[in-house]
């Protein structure tokens, strides 16, 4: 249809299978899912069980060169390439995308269902609360932060004999016993009894009382939205916990380590055990203190025990959609789940996910991260390139959410376009760094003209070494729009897979660092603070440096300063501090003041959303 209508529009017009009847054409048998109405279903993780010995499909990662604040269409394209597969070239095909985070869909960027005639539907419960998985998270995640507060509350009010009557107190027997979720704490402080009476009275003592540092918690509360007055609080404010006021603050839901966790973890007991190794700060000593050590790992396990399953969903024509987990990827990892993943390579022979933001961001994160916790090998990136992107890498006027696009976007301007062609060629570069064939998918706007297309394509081709580009017209068209990007996907995906990681990970921290910095950013060096090198030395003293690195960058540049466009060179990347995420897996150096709430504009998304009460319908979500 021309004009093409409204997201929300084709969405809500569109015809949905009952969910029962994908999941069985999936080969899902019925007791492996659960429906959360009639178009959603969780599936369960034996099913990895059961197809433990079914070889693994192709696997597909969609990224984007560097993009406008807009968005390029990664998940546009995620969504039209796998309709493509599945509904016109008959194979069978799964997609894996990320859970949007309400402050997005209701501050500037909107929701993340795919747009035009590539979407995942139903888009309202896509986009706002789905199967509850984000709300779980916050729940664990403010469990324990309570734990923390409450911990050192009680530990200043108490004597060592005081604490230890309150944790262990006697049953009708007489007996004490130690809870579930002691046993932890007891093997890592090497204390082997069974009997808590049986314990010396220094025993107890270490037990007890965690002596927390209030200065060295980096464990923050977490809510799902845009809320940026909640950056920095300070609680203990009431009459009642006088004296044990603390300065901290909010982060939005999906930056939680709980989140990373969902997206990296393998199974239920990985779950169990890296919560309880997540890292709240340390005690008094400087030695680390754990979810474990607060007891409270195993109450979010159950907190989280549905959320570790991936979603089932549909695409406009009908293929089949995982959405699970959902980490930004400029202050996170920025990517959907391992789980939905491993399910999906089971249940289909093309696997199409998508990385966040640019190659540098989540792509790199994709490989050096995901692929090494998941020990999956991709087969084939996509890279998705824009006319409009391109445009303002060669020098365009600056593109802002909201606002109508200059002409120079709007118009043919060939030497603008060319100018910024060096963007394309640095990612299609840093993918084939790691030995992934690189298909580039040039998403078309109706403002685009052939000349310009076609420029896009000649240049991945000769001067990029990305094995084929395709102009995709998924937006306008469906999955028939993208059949030639998926005929040169499947041909790219028969290659031998030459994958690799850009570093080891038993190297200093500073040098993994300067691999990702020289080889991916194009920088001449890094740069420390002296509190990044305080923190450097403390994770290398407690051991932590065996980690993969998880950047905090801007997505906007591939330099750490969002003003330069195209391919930086001759700058140096700053690190400002770096954090852990022990249970997730990684060290996050931020680069620069990288926010982890984000505000809302003047004018909100949320504007335009309402409900049409003579229908009943959503209306205004994009
Ligand atoms: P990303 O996943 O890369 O952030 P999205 O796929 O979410 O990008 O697309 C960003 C926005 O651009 C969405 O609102 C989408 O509908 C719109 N969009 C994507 N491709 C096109 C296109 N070819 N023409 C018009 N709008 C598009
Ligand atoms: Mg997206």
């Amino acid at each position: 249809q021309t004009p093409v209508p409204a997201d929300i529009e084709i969405a809500q017009q569109a015809f949905l299978k009952p969910i029962t009847e994908l999941a069985e054409e999936l080969g899902l048998q019925p007791d492996e899912i659960e429906l959360y109405g009639p178009y959603k279903a969780k599936v369960k993780l034996e099913v990895l069980e059961r197809l433990r010995d079914v070889p693994n499909g192709k696997y597909i990662d969609v990224t984007a060169i560097t993009p406008t604040p807009l968005g390029e269409g990664k998940t546009t394209t995620t969504i039209g390439l796998s309709q493509a597969l599945g509904a016109h070239l008959g194979k069978s095909v799964m997609t894996c995308i990320r859970q949007p985070s309400q402050g997005p869909t209701f501050g500037i960027k909107g929701g993340a269902a795919g747009g035009g005639y590539s979407q995942v539907v139903p888009m309202e419960d896509f986009n706002l609360h789905l199967t509850g998985d984000i709300h779980a998270i916050t729940a664990a995640n403010n469990l324990l932060a309570a734990a923390i507060d409450v911990r050192m509350l009680h530990e200043s009010e108490a004597t060592d004999e005081q604490l230890f009557e309150r944790l262990f107190p006697k049953d009708k027997q007489g007996k004490r016993h130690f809870a579930v979720n002691m046993l932890n704490r007891l093997k890592k402080l090497g204390i082997d009894k069974t009997d808590p009476d049986e314990m010396t009275p220094e025993e107890r003592s270490r037990f007890v009382r965690l002596d927390i540092d209030p200065d060295s918690i980096t464990w923050r509360r977490v809510i799902d939205t845009s809320d940026r007055f909640l950056r920095g609080i300070t609680i203990g404010q009431g009459p009642n916990e006088k004296g044990m006021e603390r300065k901290t603050g909010f982060d939005i839901t999906v930056a939680s380590e709980i989140m990373a966790v969902l997206a990296l973890t393998t199974s239920l007991a990985d779950m169990r055990r890296r919560f309880g190794e997540m890292v709240i700060g340390t005690n008094r000593k400087g030695e680390a203190i754990n979810a474990d050590d607060l007891g409270v790992a195993g109450a979010m396990t159950v907190l989280m025990k549905d959320a570790i399953k991936p979603t089932l969903m549909q695409t406009l024509e009908g293929t089949p959609v995982f959405v699970h987990a959902g980490p930004f990827a400029n202050i996170a990892h920025g990517n959907s789940s391992i789980i939905a993943d491993m399910i999906g390579l089971k249940l289909a022979d093309y696997v199409v996910t998508e990385s966040g933001f640019g190659s540098d961001m989540g792509m790199e994160k994709f490989f050096n991260i995901k692929c090494r916790y998941s020990g999956l090998i991709p087969n084939v990136v996509v890279m998705v390139a824009t006319v409009r992107a391109l445009k303002m890498h060669g020098g365009g006027p600056k593109v802002v959410a909201g606002k109508p696009l200059d002409h120079a976007y709007t118009n043919e301007n060939l030497e603008l376009l060319r100018a910024g062609l060096g963007n394309l060629l640095a990612h299609i570069g840093i993918a084939r760094k790691f030995g992934v064939p690189v298909v580039v998918a040039i998403n078309a706007f109706a403002t685009d003209t052939q000349a310009e297309l076609d420029l896009i394509r000649k240049v991945a081709v000769e001067e990029g070494g990305a094995e084929d580009a395709v102009i995709c017209n998924h937006w306008a068209l469906g999955g028939e729009g993208a059949v030639e990007l998926a005929r040169a996907v499947v041909k790219a995906a028969e290659k031998p897979s030459q994958f690799r990681f850009l570093y080891p990970l038993d190297i200093p921290i500073k040098e993994k660092i300067e691999i990702i910095a020289r080889e991916v950013y194009g920088a001449d060096g890094v740069d420390y603070e002296p509190l990044a090198e305080q923190r450097i030395a403390e994770y290398t003293r407690l051991g932590f440096d065996r980690l993969p690195i998880c950047m905090a960058k801007t997505h906007l540049s591939l330099s750490h300063n969002a003003e330069l466009k195209g391919v930086p060179k001759g700058f140096r990347i700053p690190v400002r501090d770096i954090r852990a995420s022990v249970g997730a897996g990684f060290l996050y150096p931020l680069l620069g003041t990288m926010s982890t709430m984000p505000g809302l504009p003047t004018r909100p998304a949320f504007y335009d959303v309402d409900l049409d009460l003579e229908t009943g319908r959503v209306i205004g979500l994009f």
